[in-house]
């Protein structure tokens, strides 16, 4: 929960350690099912992102509406040291995250998001981001500021799962031993 809740420091070296950190970073995402992952997830403070959000998984969830095929459906991206600097229109979302990997819940965000960051080169890019892209886009960087997306929820909710993740975590210590 710490590293969760902690805000991640800013990449300046675009070395080869960071390109194997990125790769592996991928390979778990893709290994755990997720759309997204942040540096805070796999214990590392670096302000860095992966996401690859497929097509058919997308259209697949229950009670979403579908989308579309849109431009960055089935791509891989890997954002470091990402800002947004545009943000316009609100849009929810039923989100999970792989750090939570019980809890499903709406969560209020904007619709559309302009990111400035820059590639595992060091190369600046931008990209303006719509649907569930804005909305993963909006949760990882919330990952790196150190914050989960439990604390977007309404105070009550959030203090209903605390507890039960409080609850949960003894029995699962001693499952594992
Ligand atoms: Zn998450």
């Amino acid at each position: 929960m710490k590293v969760l809740e902690t805000r991640a420091s800013e990449v300046t070296e675009f070395d080869e350690k960071l390109r194997t950190f990125v790769r592996d970073m991928h390979e778990t995402m893709d290994d755990s099912n997720g759309i997204g992952l942040a540096a805070n997830q796999v214990n590392s403070l670096q302000r860095v992102i992966a996401i690859r959000i497929p097509w058919q998984e997308r259209d697949q969830e229950e009670g979403e509406p579908s989308e579309d095929k849109k431009w960055w459906h089935d791509k891989r991206f890997t954002f470091i040291n990402p800002v947004i600097t545009k943000k316009s229109g609100k849009i929810k979302y039923m989100e999970g995250c792989l750090s939570f990997p019980e809890i499903f819940d709406y969560v209020d965000r904007a619709a559309l998001v302009t990111v400035e960051a820059f590639d595992e080169h060091g190369k600046k890019f931008e990209i303006e981001a719509d649907g569930l892209m804005a909305v993963c886009l909006q949760h990882e960087i919330d990952h790196i500021d150190g914050i989960v997306f439990i604390n977007r929820m309404s105070r009550l909710k959030a203090q209903m799962i605390r507890r039960k993740i409080q609850k949960r975590q003894p029995t699962e210590a001693v499952a594992a031993d």
